[in-house]
C-alpha cells in the first residue's frame, strides 16, 4: 500500500462549538490504483483530501486522532502540533523538532503528494506568466536547478500534459487561456516533481462536457506514463465508473461503502450507495418519467442525526440505527459496508 488511512478523525471550530468534518475514515490506495472519492458536497471528501495534504486551514480544524500512512510511515506527526503524540516534548525541543517536522511535510507535499483543485483559476496567480509559475515549483523542490533547467523541465511539462506550443504558453497569463488549457497547466505543475501520488479535487467540474473527458483522460494516461497512485474525488459516479478502479461511499463524513468499482455498481449494499445509482438515468427509463430521488437533504455538520449520519433520509431506518453508530462490515471480499443491515 502506497497510502493507508486508519480511523482519520477531523474537527472544525464552529460556532456552535467542535463539529466532527471526518469521523473514523479508514481506506487504503495500492500502488499505480485510480482511487474514486463520491458523495454530495460536504460529505468530507475534500477535507480527507486536505488532511492527507497536511492543508487543513489552521486554527479552526485539526486531526483529532488516527493516522496516515505514506509508504508505511505516519505522517499526521509532520503536520504540527495537532495531535497529542507531540505535545509532549519540552518547549525547546518541541520547536526545534516542529521545524524539522514541517520541513519534512514540505518534502512529501508537493513533492510526493500533489493535488489539483476544481478551479484552476484560483490556484493560477494572474498577474504572472506561466513561465514563471511553473518554474516556481522547481525553485522550491529542486532549488539546485538554474534557469535554463527549470525552463526547459517546464516546457517538457507542458508538453507531456498535451500543450501543442508550450514555449508560447510560458509567456501567456492565465486569463488568456481556456478552462481546459488552465486544468492542464495546474496538472503539469503538480506533476512536475513527478509525484507518487496525485489527489484530484473534482478537477473537472468546471469544464464542458468535452473538456472534462479530455482532462479525465488526460490523467489516466499520465498515471500510466508517470507510474503515479490518483485519488480522484468528484460528486459524479458517472466519473467514478469509467476512471477508477476502486470506490469510496463517504456520507456525513463517514465512509459509508467501499468497494472495487465493478462490484460496488453491480452490487451496492448500503442504502445510500443505492439511492445515488437509482437516481442516475438510465436508456431503460421510461421517457418522461421521473427520476428516484433520496428523500430530504444532507443535513449541516452542526445538526447531524446521532446513530447513523444518513438514518433520517434511509427508507430502511430501524430503531437501533439512530441509537448506535455502524460500524465497518465486511460481508464480501474486498467490499466493506457501515450499516446496521449487514450486522
Ligand atoms: Fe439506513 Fe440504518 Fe443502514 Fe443507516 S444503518 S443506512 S439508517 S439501515
Amino acid at each position: 500500500m502506497i497510502l493507508k488511512l486508519s480511523n482519520l478523525v477531523v474537527s472544525f471550530e464552529t460556532e456552535s462549538g467542535r463539529v466532527r468534518a471526518v469521523d473514523g475514515v479508514s481506506f487504503s490506495l495500492k500502488e499505480g490504483q485510480t482511487l474514486g472519492i463520491v458523495g454530495e458536497s460536504g460529505c468530507g471528501k475534500s477535507v480527507t483530501a486536505l488532511s492527507i495534504m497536511g492543508l487543513l486551514p489552521k486554527p479552526f480544524s485539526k486531526i483529532e486522532s488516527g493516522v496516515i500512512e505514506f509508504k508505511g510511515r505516519d505522517i499526521v506527526p509532520l503536520m504540527g502540533s495537532q495531535t497529542k503524540r507531540s505535545s509532549k516534548n519540552a518547549k525547546e525541543k518541541k520547536e526545534k523538532s516542529k521545524k524539522e517536522k514541517s520541513d519534512e511535510m514540505q518534502k512529501i507535499r508537493g513533492r510526493k503528494i500533489s493535488m489539483i483543485f476544481q478551479e484552476p483559476m484560483t490556484a493560477l496567480n494572474p498577474v504572472h506568466k506561466i513561465g514563471s509559475q511553473m518554474n516556481e515549483v522547481y525553485q522550491l523542490h529542486f532549488p539546485q536547478m538554474n534557469r535554463a533547467d527549470m525552463d526547459r523541465a517546464s516546457i517538457e511539462m507542458l508538453y507531456q500534459v498535451g500543450i501543442a506550443t508550450p514555449q508560447k504558453l510560458m509567456q501567456q497569463y492565465p486569463h488568456q487561456l481556456s478552462g481546459g488549457m488552465r486544468q492542464r497547466v495546474m496538472i503539469a505543475m503538480a506533476l512536475s516533481s513527478k509525484p507518487d501520488i496525485l489527489i484530484a479535487d473534482e478537477p473537472t467540474t468546471a469544464l464542458d462536457v468535452t473538456v472534462q473527458a479530455q482532462i479525465l483522460e488526460l490523467i489516466g494516461d499520465l498515471k500510466n506514463r508517470f507510474s503515479m497512485s490518483v485519488i480522484l474525488i468528484t460528486h459524479d459516479l458517472g466519473v467514478i465508473a469509467e476512471n477508477c478502479e476502486q470506490a469510496i461511499v463517504m456520507y456525513g463524513g463517514r465512509v459509508a461503502e467501499r468497494a472495487g468499482v465493478v462490484d460496488l455498481f453491480d452490487n451496492p449494499l448500503h442504502p445510500y450507495t443505492q439511492g445515488l445509482l437509482k437516481s442516475i438515468p438510465t436508456l431503460n427509463q421510461i421517457p418522461k418519467s421521473t427520476l428516484p430521488t433520496i428523500k430530504g437533504r444532507v443535513p449541516s455538520l452542526e445538526d447531524m442525526p446521532s446513530g447513523c449520519r444518513f438514518s433520517n433520509r434511509c427508507e430502511r431506518v430501524m430503531d437501533i440505527c439512530r441509537a448506535s453508530v455502524p460500524i465497518e462490515l465486511n460481508p464480501k471480499d474486498d467490499h466493506f459496508v457501515a450499516c446496521h443491515l449487514f450486522r
